[in-house]
């Protein structure tokens, strides 16, 4: 693999860029492998990478249905931040916000990671009193998170509009400074590629099918539309479709699939400095990099697996943007587009092993799994690598709907992008 850096860019300045080859293999399908991880998400290249790099497992494969990076990795609005309420959940999204720091470096390909900044608004005393409940919980847990008042909020980003006379005015909001978006497929890609790079196949349009369990209960491989693939470890990493694959080994989930939409406006100058979120409202924005607004709404009030949300949903969204932000109003929209999100009964994630032996699973990020990208995939790598959970991933497991050590960032956030 061809490193980036300044002396290749100007080579290849003068060379019309011909020479960069492709960044990642298509190879067959092998006969067996030490272990395939289904899906070719940012979480499962994730996973395959540190699989790879921290446990020196080589012989591995990912199986993807599709293309790298065309599922919820390539479809959300990229917010990234660490001020979860509960001790548990800021292990894990601090773990992840660490490794995006230095993302780009590790992976030697520019994922875009900008800490510009999110900022989360209160409407109504409830908020304010929540937010600065975890702003206190996220000091002590290390975690950045300041109150600000609404004039501060203001300041930070001008085009809010904090009148008093809105239907849901500006109370003050939180700020989690380090917090901000990175670019999506970019990050599949870098993983990709450095998983690729240290012999780990990545396969594409290759869809699994069936979990094949021997006589003992373990799992044997599975079956996929491009034959049967021998492996005595399966890591589902799945997002929206976890359910249906775990099925397949006779596995039931407490999860269910929702849509959840997002939408862009037409690219304008830089008009937009951070990113806002209303829990309250149910609307978040930040600006992209080639101008866009990058708009979304909460999940469909019903389970469905089409990856279009109703129109009402996103009708509301916009209401409440252009309240928040009355000079937005007379923006076009460009399109809109939605993903399948796996939400669990606690709102948190599932990660780490499963009643069938040798099959492990990482899902029910829900509305909010881009953000833990890294940190997901290296404690599901060292999951599946020791058979035994990574301490951060520890209390994530599906046990806990059993025994009732659940982690509620569902009442902690109502919303968790
Ligand atoms: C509109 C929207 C906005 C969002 N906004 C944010 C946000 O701002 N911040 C944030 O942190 N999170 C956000 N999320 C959530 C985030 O996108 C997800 O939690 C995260 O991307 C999940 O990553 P993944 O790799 O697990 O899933 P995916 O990227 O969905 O990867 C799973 C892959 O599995 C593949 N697959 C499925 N079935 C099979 C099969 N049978 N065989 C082989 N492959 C299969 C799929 O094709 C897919 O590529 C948002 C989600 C959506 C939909």
């Amino acid at each position: 693999m061809r490193r980036f850096s300044l002396l290749t860019l100007l080579k290849e300045a003068t060379n019309a860029h011909q020479g960069w080859g492709r960044q990642w293999r298509a190879p067959e399908p092998k006969v067996g492998y030490d272990a395939v991880i289904v899906g070719g998400g940012g979480h499962g290249l994730a996973t395959a990478y540190y699989l790879a790099k921290e446990h020196g497992m080589r012989n591995i494969a990912v199986l993807e249905k599709g293309w790298i990076g065309g599922g919820n990795t390539g479809r959300n609005t990229t917010i990234i931040r660490s001020n979860y309420l509960y001790d548990e959940s800021a292990a894990i999204y601090e773990h992840a916000l660490k490794l995006w720091e230095g993302l780009s470096q590790e992976l030697n390909y520019n994922v875009m990671y900008s800490a510009r900044g999110v900022m989360m608004l209160a409407h109504n005393v409830h908020d304010v009193q929540s937010f600065k409940r975890h702003v206190y919980a996220n000091r002590l847990n290390g975690v950045d998170n300041e109150w600000l008042t609404p004039e501060e909020a203001k300041e930070f980003c001008p085009p809010l509009n904090i009148s008093k006379r809105l239907r849901y005015p500006v109370m003050g909001a939180a700020l989690q400074r380090r917090g901000g978006t990175a670019r999506h497929d970019a990050v599949a890609w870098g993983y990709a590629r450095g998983a690729d790079a240290m012999g780990v196949d990545i396969i594409q349009n290759c869809e699994v099918t069936g979990i094949r369990r021997g006589l003992s209960g373990a799992v044997e491989g599975v079956e996929t539309t491009r034959g049967f693939i021998r492996t005595p470890r399966i890591g589902v990493v799945a997002a929206g479709h976890t359910s249906v694959i775990m099925e397949k080994a006779g596995v039931r989930m407490p999860l269910e699939s929702f849509p959840l939409q997002a939408l862009v406006s037409e690219p304008v100058k830089p008009v937009f400095p951070c990113v806002v979120m209303s829990n309250a409202v149910h609307a978040y924005i930040s600006q992209s990099d080639k101008g866009e607004l990058v708009i979304g709404a909460g999940t469909d009030q019903y389970v469905s697996y089409s990856q279009q949300g109703g129109i009402h949903i996103a009708t509301h969204t916009l209401d409440a943007i252009c309240e928040l932000f009355p000079q937005f109003t007379r923006m076009r929209m460009l399109r809109n587009w939605g993903g399948i999100v796996d939400v669990t009964p606690d709102r948190s994630p599932i990660i780490g092993k499963t009643p069938v032996q040798g099959l492990f699973v990482n899902c029910g990020w829900g509305t909010g799994g881009f953000k833990a990208t890294p940190g997901s995939g290296h404690v599901f790598a060292h999951t599946i690598a020791k058979g035994e959970p990574h301490p951060i991933a520890a209390p994530f497991t599906m046990d806990r709907f059993r025994t009732g050590r659940l982690i509620d960032e569902a009442a902690a956030a109502a919303v968790a992008h």
